[in-house]
């Protein structure tokens, strides 16, 4: 069963799922937007450039610093942080507030800085913290996608433990054992 949501948030259809590194926000975002078409799922701008396969305006819109920086100064960002001290992400706020003014759930998959600013910008917002099944399953998840060295993986792990503490701020908890049951949980808390 699931937790009553706190008095401070949990009530709004703008749902933010943020969660440590390797986690699988990303795998849980995509299946809840292949099985949930209803959902609208933000698409963030990055300073960071493209991968292999990814679309602009479909996975991310892919910006330079300089355009950025407009987008921060013009106000159209509902959030922004520096991820893993390396690439600018940010949440453009347009999108969101037209998709929730037509009644449709809205689903942020950011980092945890965004998230606690989602949380002051909209106080009703729910947070949705995933977790791993184990700290050691989250150290092979790491290891096993093999996109780091071994610095980077070790910053990361550092900042992990970190986020994992935090995880009390937030309205949910949920597992990420099993991506379809993830993602069927997390869809089931957009009111
Ligand atoms: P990646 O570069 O692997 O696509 O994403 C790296 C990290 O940036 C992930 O933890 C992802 O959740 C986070 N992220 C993606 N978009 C945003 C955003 O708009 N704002 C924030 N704060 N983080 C984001």
């Amino acid at each position: 069963r699931l937790p009553e949501p706190t008095a401070r948030g949990g009530r709004s259809r703008l749902v933010v799922l943020a969660g440590p590194t390797a986690v699988g926000k990303g795998t849980v975002a995509a299946h809840i937007k292949e099985h949930h078409p209803e959902i609208h799922l933000s698409v963030s701008a990055t300073t960071r450039p493209p991968r292999p396969g990814e679309v602009e305006g479909e996975h991310y819109f892919f910006v330079d610093d300089a355009e950025f920086d407009r987008l921060i100064d013009a106000g159209e960002l509902l959030e922004h942080a520096t991820v893993h001290n390396a690439y600018r992400y940010g949440t453009p706020r347009t999108p969101i507030d037209e998709a929730l003014a037509g009644g449709r759930t809205v689903l942020l998959e950011i980092d945890l800085q965004g998230a606690r600013q989602v949380r002051k910008a909209a106080p009703d917002a729910t947070l949705v913290f995933l977790l791993p099944p184990s700290w050691d399953e989250l150290v092979n998840r790491l290891v096993g996608r093999g996109t780091e060295g071994e610095e980077e993986r070790a910053r990361r792990l550092k900042t992990a433990r970190v986020e994992l503490a935090s995880q009390g701020e937030f309205d949910y908890r949920v597992v990420n054992d099993d991506v379809a049951r993830a993602a069927a949980e997390v869809a089931g808390l957009a009111g």
